[in-house]
């Protein structure tokens, strides 16, 4: 394995959160940093030594960057291939155009993932009005609509509940291909979140439990209230399909946990991930050191816990009409804020998160539940107080 080591020269196509916080971790051990941003004073450009300023579909500034790189990695799975495939020819990328062909687009993952033979959401491919209709006797509704391409945090998608409904949807996601799904009755959600190198060896991080509001992740609990069995299930899934995608880096497999206790894959996201953001500061190793290291080459570090954690998201929604109240959030004992810089704090918009890293997982869970009540955020509690 040729290492790329530190001194050399990280660049990021996106940089919002996760290339922050890539950044943030690069920095510590020694790396330098190239972002391809819009804004020049985005989220990881605040913290990079440079910043090519381009949208990163735009092949020109991509290229600009990377001939600047020593090795090119990812803060979104919506990066033109087109564009990975010519960097690809002069500088490592990774993850690379191989494994973003298969998941930025749903019906291929979905393909991908039937071909592995792991356990999924039951769906059909859609590309009219009619082959809605068709795919709604096969799959069966309710149902989930979704767009094949670019979807993220809700976006993209719509929920048919009934015959009568499905003009609607069609209209509703943009008469654009689609996939859809069953809807999912779950008891639970979960993630797998693991690291693969360059020689194939794997990592996993313990079983995190997300909570979605309006779609969007709400908090992630870890660990998971899961049997030991079904954890191991899921890290053997999530382990096949980093295999057989050849993927290199962190990598999240995001699980429904049915109420008969089966699991179903929902979605592949080939980086670092909004449910692994409690691994920076409650791990031994957070994923973006971690996503750091495997694409650097570099061995592997400890994925441990250091105890029961919980992490609440900090949507845009919450800077309505005033600043929120950080004194009263610091104020909590085993509490750390993480904000993102981002200036326009957008309905929706994730701006931010909390960690709560403790001993106990009742008293993470009471003082999360403090947090939430400090920032309004409790008006329909989530956050079970009894482990
Ligand atoms: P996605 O963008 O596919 O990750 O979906 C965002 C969230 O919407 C998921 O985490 C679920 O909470 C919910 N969701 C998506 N697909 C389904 C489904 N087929 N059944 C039930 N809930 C779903």
């Amino acid at each position: 394995v040729s290492r790329i080591l530190p001194g050399a020269t990280i660049g990021f196509l996106g940089g919002g959160q996760l290339a922050r916080m890539m950044a943030l971790e690069a920095r510590r051990l020694g790396y330098r940093i190239g972002v391809l941003d819009p804004d020049a004073d985005g989220p990881a450009a605040q913290v990079a030594d440079f910043c090519v300023v381009g949208e990163f579909g735009d092949r020109g500034a991509a290229e600009r960057l990377a001939a600047r790189c020593d090795v090119v990695t990812l803060d979104t799975e919506h990066v033109p291939c087109e564009i990975l495939e010519v960097l690809e020819q002069s500088t490592p990328v990774r993850p690379g155009s191989a494994v973003l062909r298969v998941v930025q687009d749903r019906a291929e993952q979905r393909r991908f993932l039937d071909g592995l033979d792991v356990p999924q959401t039951r769906h059909a491919e859609v590309a009219d009005l009619d082959s809605l209709r068709t795919a709604a006797g096969l799959v069966g509704l309710p149902g989930v609509l979704k767009t094949r391409r670019s979807g993220y945090d809700g976006k993209g998608q719509v929920k048919v509940a009934s015959v009568e409904g499905i003009g609607a949807a069609w209209d509703a996601i943009g008469r654009q291909p689609a996939v859809l799904e069953a809807f999912v009755d779950f008891e639970m959600e979960v993630s797998v979140l693991l690291a693969r190198d360059l020689e194939g060896n794997v990592r996993f991080y313990p079983i995190a439990e997300n909570v979605h509001r309006n779609h969007i992740l709400h908090l992630t609990r870890v660990p998971a209230q899961i049997a030991p069995e079904l954890a191991r299930k899921a890290e053997e899934i999530g382990a096949r399909i980093a295999a057989g995608l050849g993927h290199v880096g962190m990598m999240a497999v995001e699980l429904f946990v049915t109420r008969d206790g089966e699991l179903l894959v929902n979605e592949i996201a080939p980086r670092t991930h909004n449910s692994g953001h409690y691994t920076f500061g409650a791990c031994a190793t957070s994923q973006f050191e971690q996503h750091v290291r495997a694409i650097c080459g570099l061995p592997l570090g400890e994925p441990t816990l250091f105890g029961p954690a919980i992490m609440i998201n900090l949507l845009g929604d919450l800077w309505q009409g005033r600043e929120p109240d950080w004194s009263a959030v610091l104020s909590l004992p085993c509490t750390h804020l993480h904000l993102y810089g981002k200036h326009a704090p957008r309905s929706g918009r994730k701006m931010g998160h909390v960690l709560v890293s403790g001993e106990s997982a009742g008293q993470v869970a009471r003082i999360a539940c403090a947090v939430e009540a400090a920032l309004d955020l409790d008006q329909a509690p989530t956050v079970r107080l009894a482990p």
